[in-house]
């Protein structure tokens, strides 16, 4: 492939980048409220009728997401037995929980992605494993770890308030219950709220319509394992978002609909997938152990640290590859040295011959040369989450498939019978919004509740200027409240679950410490969290931010990025794999340092 001309590619992400800036930014979605406040409810389990709860317990849970049961898990290994998970879903599982759209499933390698399998004794079915067998890990890891015994489900959080003169947390629900809890851990996700596109008269469409993460397999046929949505047959089905999910929607829906309509702001960027069933061959090398050696393997190839072996081999690892095989060469050259700039050269030109190769990929595969065109991301691959796909491509040569680009600028209207893009209406039965997930608003609109702390300070309050914690995990003002998540600790995107086994393992630790102890109050000094702060406030790498790439929520949405929006994201200045090391010394030592036990 010829080597493309670098300024003239930067230019043209710059017009596309320029095409997609709003003066609203994230202002642009909405809340599913009105005819959209269903997509908020559960369509996959009707709640058991029960009496509201009144009890005391050592730990309360809050998410059961992989977050929730990683801290669980970790805590029963400590011989904690008074805890309880407190679940908005019908079950455990979380996103994957949620998320049962055709196609849905995780394209971090299953090796990795699924945290526990040693504990569990499972071994996955295939490299990339699909959503049904994600959920039915999150359920054996419960079932391993015994947190279904307590566990409150179908139960959103109302509130949590600091009963500072009990030292406790008192969690109330929408089911009437009230917990008062020692110790409350908080892993509600960072991408949990479906969002809406605030496009006009979108609350007037009469046909049917939900979002991605609220399958409806009853108007639709099928199943979450991938049985024909037999129901689509006779109908126009339209598509708003071609993000990762939709990317894994498109290729069901391609052979299932009438007619499908795509309506594209923005490509995503969709590299090689190549998934492929594992055999007893696969595990025969597995010792003790192994799997915080592939964990940390992966994290450190992603991340453009060097081992000798790549055991994951897959596309997150290829450009953090390709680039330290640049450097290489470079540094072959006598007399060349290792420098900040001779880095970010082997970095821009790997990611532009990626990007070549993920359009020329396109080309390849679709037939239409139109729709080939407006397939293409004109951004750098880490400016959007990048996808991995075999069959999304191919359904745009599927008879019934339409891409509509919008060039940018998204769908303009819609109305009683369908949609429009300009001039254009395109009259749908169904409309699909793969709109995603509430990024960057305040932490109790998407958790669904407010967190009140010492002398009643909201936790929305303390981060008014963005978070601010010690490891992402302790918040001064807050005390006995553990947040189980990534951002601030290792940040580790390409691997989310990862950041939430060593969350786990750090939270039951310090729980585990002050039962132990007899501590009734953990909290952050205001020292440390400030050096904290300090220390990632300084960070140059921070992940978020890049005001040059195509907007999203990487970046705020194109909209200013500020300190408040940096410390949403950022991370340990000297990478994940750097922090993985440093929280494990931190656990190790035994003193916790940083916080007071009183
Ligand atoms: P995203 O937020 O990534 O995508 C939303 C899509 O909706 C974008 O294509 C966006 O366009 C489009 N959109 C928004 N408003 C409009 C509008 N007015 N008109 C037209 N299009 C519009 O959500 P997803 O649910 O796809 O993914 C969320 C995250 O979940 C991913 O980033 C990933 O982290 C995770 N995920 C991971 C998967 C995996 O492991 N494979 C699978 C699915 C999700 P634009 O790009 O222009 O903003």
């Amino acid at each position: 492939m010829p080597t493309p001309d670098h300024d003239a590619l930067r230019e043209r992400y710059r017009i596309e980048r320029d095409k997609r800036i709003r003066p609203d930014g994230n202002d642009q979605y909405l809340q599913p409220t009105g005819r959209y406040a269903h997509l908020l409810d559960d369509p996959y389990t009707t709640p058991d009728e029960r009496d509201p709860v009144r009890v005391d317990v050592d730990v309360a849970i809050i998410g059961g997401g992989f977050a929730g049961l990683c801290v669980g898990a970790r805590l029963r290994e400590r011989g904690v037995q008074d805890l309880r998970i407190i679940e908005g879903g019908g079950d455990v599982g979380g996103a994957w929980y949620w998320n049962r759209y055709p196609g849905a499933m995780c394209d971090t390698a299953a090796m990795i992605y699924l945290p526990l399998l040693e504990e569990t004794g499972y071994l996955p079915s295939a490299k990339y494993v699909p959503a049904p067998e994600i959920f039915a890990h999150a359920r054996r890891i419960a079932e391993t770890f015994d947190l279904y015994r307590d566990a409150l489900l179908s139960t959103q959080v109302r509130s949590l308030n600091w009963d500072d003169d009990a030292s406790r947390w008192i969690v109330t629900t929408d089911r009437g219950d009230e917990i008062r809890a020692r110790f409350v851990t908080m892993g509600t996700g960072p991408l949990h709220r479906p969002k809406l596109p605030g496009i006009p008269g979108i609350e007037t469409f009469d046909g049917h319509a939900f979002h991605t993460s609220r399958w409806d397999y009853d108007y639709t046929g099928g199943d979450a394992a991938g049985a024909p949505m037999t129901g689509l047959a006779d109908k126009r089905v339209g598509i708003i978002g071609t993000g990762a999910t939709a990317v894994q929607a498109i290729p069901h829906l391609a052979t299932s609909a009438a007619e499908l309509h795509v309506f594209q702001r923005t490509p995503s960027s969709v590299d090689v997938r190549a998934n492929r069933t594992f055999g007893p061959d696969d595990f025969a090398e597995l010792g003790p152990g192994w799997q915080r050696e592939w964990l940390i393997n992966f994290a450190t190839l992603q991340t453009g640290g060097f081992t000798d072996v790549d055991l994951v081999k897959d596309g997150w690892t290829d450009i953090s590859q390709r680039i330290r095989d640049r450097i290489v060469d470079m540094m072959a050259v006598p007399g060349t040295e290792l420098t900040p700039e001779l880095m970010q050269q082997a970095y821009e030109d790997s990611d532009d011959e990626k990007m070549e190769e993920i359009r020329a990929r396109i080309d390849s595969i679709v037939a239409d040369p139109a729709t080939a065109d407006a397939l293409k991301p004109w951004y750098r691959q880490l400016c959007k989450r990048p996808c991995f796909h075999d069959e999304y491509l191919q359904a745009f040569n599927e008879p019934g498939v339409r891409l509509i680009d919008t060039d940018g600028r998204g769908v303009s209207a819609i109305d009683a019978t369908g949609v429009w893009v300009d001039d254009d209406h395109y009259e749908l039965d169904c409309l699909i919004f793969a709109s995603g997930f509430e990024v960057g608003t305040d932490q109790a609109r998407r958790s669904g509740f407010e967190t009140t702390g010492r002398d009643g300070v909201t936790l929305t309050d303390a981060w008014a200027e963005g978070m601010v914690s010690l490891h992402g995990m302790h918040v001064r003002g807050f005390p006995n409240l553990f947040i189980t998540g990534l951002a601030q600790g290792a940040n580790l995107v390409s691997n989310i679950t990862h950041n939430l086994t060593e969350a786990g393992s750090t939270a039951a630790a310090v729980i585990g410490h002050a039962l132990d102890t007899g501590a009734e109050q953990v909290e952050v000094t205001e020292a440390a969290q400030d050096a904290w702060m300090q220390l990632l406030d300084g960070n140059p790498r921070s992940f978020m931010g890049n005001a040059e790439c195509t907007p999203g929520y990487y970046n705020n949405e194109g909209g200013p990025i500020g300190r408040t929006q940096r410390r949403g994201m950022s991370g340990y200045p000297d990478g994940p794999v750097a922090f993985f090391d440093h929280i494990d010394r931190w656990r190790r030592s035994g003193e916790f340092a940083g916080l007071e036990f009183s």
